[in-house]
């Protein structure tokens, strides 16, 4: 019995190096002020068409991408995310819920449907105080219209998936999707209101 070369090459995934040679797709201009790291990584999904489990996976070797972690300072390994993202320190950490911030942080995922739309989901709209967005003047809501369910605010593979949509029953929260050539600037005037919100958060 002769060994013989294969005829095509064999291509392997190696365990831990998910990133393609030439690099992820990602804009900074598509980040809005004070975006939350879900809405991050949606449009990271989005622009590279990825699951939600090969972007789970960019939290770390050692976590477990169905369970994931719950977006916080300290926790969440920014340089690790950095290295695919290219998205600024200071971006990477106003993203994520800071414990030394006094507001009361929800453990479920709160959203403006409006926001969504534009693909925008705030580190504010995880502030329990806030009842209305700072920009639409609607209600901030958590719990899905369809089913009814309250999704946990953390990074897995679920939250990963559900992409602007209810990770339980995959119920539609905007009426239109994020895609990166729909992205805009997002308004001078809803910036501002966003702003003003977020220095304004020790207000409780
Ligand atoms: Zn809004
Ligand atoms: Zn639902």
């Amino acid at each position: 019995m002769t060994l013989t070369e294969p005829r095509f090459p064999i291509l392997t995934l190696e365990e831990g190096s998910l990133t393609p040679s030439l690099g992820y797709l990602f804009d900074r201009k598509w980040l809005y002020p004070y975006e939350s790291l879900i809405s991050i990584l949606w449009k990271f999904e989005k622009a590279n068409a990825l699951s939600g489990n090969v972007v789970a996976r960019l939290l770390g070797p050692d976590v477990d991408p169905y369970e994931g972690l719950v977006p916080r300072v300290g926790v969440i390994d920014i340089d690790r995310l950095r290295a695919n993202l290219q998205v600024s320190r200071r971006s990477m950490r106003t993203a994520l819920i800071q414990d030394e911030v006094r507001p009361r942080w929800s453990t479920s995922f709160r959203f403006c449907r409006l926001c969504l739309g534009y693909g925008y989901h705030s580190i504010l709209h995880q502030f329990e105080s806030l009842n209305v967005c700072p920009a639409h003047h609607c209600a901030v809501e958590s719990a899905c219209r369809r089913c009814g369910h309250e999704i946990p605010y953390r990074i897995n593979v679920q939250l990963l998936e559900a992409q602007y949509r209810c990770a339980n029953c995959l119920a539609s929260y905007p009426n239109v999707y994020w895609t990166p050539s729909r992205a805009r600037p997002m308004k001078p005037g809803h910036c501002k209101a966003f702003t003003r919100r977020y220095m304004d958060r020790r207000r409780g």
